[in-house]
């Protein structure tokens, strides 16, 4: 079969490689309809990560099943399918417990495990003609229709972008009246927009410098705040106090919580410095204004990626991920911290239903949809996040001829 597969950095081909085949008694392999390339394939593609030359990329994987392992009971051959893009057996102590995110067994060397990514074990991704699904009862997510209709590229985002999105907003306890700041409008940080609005967010800014993704922020209902105009906290804070609605019901003290409630970082290690060189790298910038944006007593969702092995990072500490943080402020506002892999699992079948239902659209985030062969290119225009790259998807089915 084709499969998208990592050379070096800033290189990918598409290759020949072997047919994946049933090795479980409980895998299922899917015949791949839309594979998503996401930010975090991009930390790999630039060498960021301890990714190894013939890695098959592709964590956001959706599909028909084609064949199933002796072992499995409740998904059949002709299923239409999504998965997550962290695999996990549903049977361990943090599968059990709600945390699919950090399954213990089916990654020997830790606790997660996900398709064709770096340290995430041993299994090759879906950016393919077709993709291995370990414990596939567990992890595939039954989905109506067939591939192609209204709801395809919709239904891919439930595999890791809206899951994630959604995550950071109940990490930060996003509710109904909220105020809350989202940094990065990529596609993780749109989705987190997508699911505050949703979630009946009173107040959603989204910062980037990217103007098609602010733009497409305010399309889901948010305010944008360009970073490339000003410190996008003092921004926001400004933009609040001279509010007359918002200043005119104050009780006293109340100025004091100048800033937002609830706080997503969408970004990560490779976040832009935003105040003295946009073309630096700062992999503490978006926690630094995090702690500055967010109230006393409020929340932090954190889904942006910290690596723990970063080649390339700015310095020998950010090369092992230790980074420093304000931890004395942090402490003095009570803030609360909440961060990691999104546990896909938990939201996927409720968001699913969501768009079954008419009441989102996810899809609306989609720029590019592309055949296979068009991986090497697409790669490159998403890796410079920016212009009008917002989200692509790739499409075995489509002829090499529809690049
Ligand atoms: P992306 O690279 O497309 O988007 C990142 C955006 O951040 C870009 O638009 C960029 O312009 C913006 N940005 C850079 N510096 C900034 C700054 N200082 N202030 C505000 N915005 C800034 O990536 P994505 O696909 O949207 O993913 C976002 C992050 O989420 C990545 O780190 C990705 O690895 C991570 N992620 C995490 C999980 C999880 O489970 N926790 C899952 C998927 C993705
Ligand atoms: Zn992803």
């Amino acid at each position: 079969m084709r499969a998208v597969v990592y050379k070096a950095p800033c290189k990918v081909t598409v290759e020949q490689v072997e047919d994946p085949r049933i090795e479980q008694p409980g895998d299922a392999i899917i015949k791949i309809s839309t594979s998503a390339i996401c930010g975090s394939d991009l930390h790999m593609y630039e060498g960021r990560t301890a990714a190894e030359p013939g890695t098959v990329f592709g964590h956001e994987n959706m599909g028909v099943v084609e064949e199933v392992g002796p072992g499995t009971t409740s998904i059949k051959v002709g299923d239409r399918v999504v998965l997550p893009f962290n695999i996990a057996c549903g049977f361990c102590y943090n599968c059990l417990r709600g945390y699919p995110n950090a399954c213990l067994t089916v990654n020997p060397a830790a606790p997660h495990a996900a398709y064709g990514y770096a340290q995430m074990g041993p299994f090759r991704g879906g950016q393919a003609d077709y993709l291995r699904v370990p414990y596939a009862d567990y992890n595939c997510l039954k989905l109506p229709g067939r591939p192609g209709d209204q709801w395809e590229d919709d239904f891919i985002t439930l595999a890791d972008i809206w899951p994630t999105g959604h995550h950071g907003v109940v990490l930060a306890g996003v509710t109904t009246g909220s105020t809350v700041g989202i940094f990065g409008a990529g596609p993780v940080g749109l989705m987190a927009a997508l699911s505050a609005v949703m979630m009946g967010a009173a107040e959603v800014y989204v910062i980037d410098r990217v103007p098609e993704r602010l733009q497409a922020a305010v399309k889901l209902g948010a305010t944008p705040i360009n970073f490339a105009d000003g410190d996008p906290v003092e921004q926001i804070k400004e933009m609040r106090s001279s509010n007359a609605a918002l200043q005119g019901r104050l009780r006293p003290g109340e100025e004091k919580m100048s800033g937002a409630d609830h706080g997503i970082d969408a970004v990560g290690y490779q976040a832009r410095d935003d105040d003295q060189d946009e073309d630096q790298e700062n992999p503490t910038q978006i926690l630094e204004n995090l702690v500055r944006l967010v109230n006393p007593t409020g929340k932090l969702g954190i889904v942006g990626v910290y690596m723990a092995k970063d080649p390339k990072g700015v310095d020998a500490e950010a090369k092992v991920g230790h980074l420093t943080l304000p931890w004395a402020e942090i402490f003095e506002k009570g803030l609360q911290i909440g961060m990691g892999q999104a546990p896909v699992k938990n939201y996927n079948e409720f968001l699913r239903d969501m768009i079954i239902a008419g009441r989102a659209k996810p899809s609306q985030i989609i720029s590019h949809r592309l055949p296979l062969e068009s991986a090497p290119d697409a790669y490159r225009a998403f890796d410079q996040r920016g212009g009008e790259y917002t989200k692509i998807l790739l499409k075995p089915d489509l002829p090499a001829s529809a690049a």
